[in-house]
């Protein structure tokens, strides 16, 4: 079958890749759309032991059910789907807590397994999803990085949503934004350094929007709120200033979730974090019931993904890969149809 194929360290080509068949409890997707995500450029660009060529990137993504491995029960032929990034064991202590997406031996599809840059891929069945007929398989592949944007404003139960700050405008800061709308946020900044992906975020219904390039955004969001701070600030970019003006911003008694993983390490002033009592929360991939809410929203057109989300062939996937690597296009969100 095609596929982008990920040979090795700096290189991408479309080509032949061996055909996936379904084991016991595993169903085979025909891949009808799926997301290029941040985190694929960043590993590629970086050359990341995450991501080891030779191998199959895509995580993101939706189709209909081409073949069922034995035992499975519950999904039909012809089906359209969407699947979880995350494989879980569903035994471990974590899976057996309900925290399937932090399993300890969880595996991510273009990562630990072959992923969905392809024509088809072998998925478990316990993580597959129907999709309603009024998604479209685009939706679908866009409804894994919303979960993710769901699990981040969920993270921070427990504090009201009056202001929330949403720093980094791409695909996570901008489903980030919409998911905390839809919460019940009552009113949202955003910031990037990009103007085009700013003024994306104003369309998705940002009430304002700063670039650290020529604004102090922790100056910005304390004025924004009258000296008090925001009740939630989350980073969606994950650099070192990122995560500083995340803590900044929030107010004391704030919560501040991270999800971006651009920079590693970062110095930060821990008496920021101490005194005011402010909580930082680590994010990383979706529930079970993040991925059912992302269908929801979709199905309810509380979403909006017109303006900034592109579709291109498979065949071209190397190169829209590389041109989305050199930010030349002028879409945040790459999506590519076998
Ligand atoms: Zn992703
Ligand atoms: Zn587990």
């Amino acid at each position: 079958m095609k596929a982008l194929i990920y040979p090795e360290y700096g290189r991408l080509e479309v080509g032949e890749w061996p055909e996936p068949h379904p084991g016991p409890g595993e169903a085979l997707v025909q891949v009808a759309a799926c997301g290029i995500c941040g985190s694929e450029l960043g590993s590629f660009a970086a050359q990341s032991r995450r991501r080891v060529p030779p191998m199959v990137m895509g995580h993101e993504f939706a189709g209909t059910i081409a073949a069922l491995g034995e035992g499975v029960e519950g999904l039909i032929l012809g089906q359209r789907v969407v699947v979880n990034s995350v494989v879980h064991c569903g035994e471990c202590d974590l899976c057996r807590r309900g925290l399937t997406h932090l399993c300890r031996r969880r595996q991510v599809f273009g990562m630990h397994r072959s992923g969905a840059f392809a024509e088809r891929v072998s998925v478990p069945a316990n993580i597959v999803y129907p999709l309603p007929e009024s998604v479209t398989s685009l939706q679908g592949a866009l409804v894994e990085p919303l979960a993710n944007g769901i699990h981040v404003v969920d993270l921070a139960r427990g504090n009201d949503l009056e202001t929330v700050l949403v720093c980094g405008a791409g695909t996570i800061g901008l489903f980030s934004m919409q998911a905390a709308r839809a919460a019940g946020a009552q009113r949202v900044a955003a910031t990037d350094t990009n103007p085009h992906r700013l003024e994306m975020a104003r369309q998705m219904g940002a009430d304002a929007v700063w670039n650290p390039a020529e604004r102090n955004v922790a100056e910005a969001a304390l004025a924004w709120t009258d000296g008090e701070g925001v009740s939630l600030a989350i980073d969606a970019v994950g650099t070192p200033d990122s995560r500083r003006d995340t803590i900044r911003a929030a107010r004391p008694g704030g919560d501040i979730v991270w999800i971006g993983l651009h920079h590693d390490e970062a110095t930060l002033n821990t008496f920021d974090v101490v005194l005011p009592e402010k909580r930082i929360i680590g994010s990383y991939a979706a529930t079970d019931a993040d991925l059912r809410r992302a269908i929801q929203l979709f199905a309810a057109r509380r979403i909006r993904i017109d303006p900034w989300v592109e579709t291109f062939p498979l065949e071209r996937g190397d190169e829209v890969f590389l041109a989305m690597l050199r930010q030349e296009l002028p879409a945040i969100k790459a999506v590519l149809v076998p």
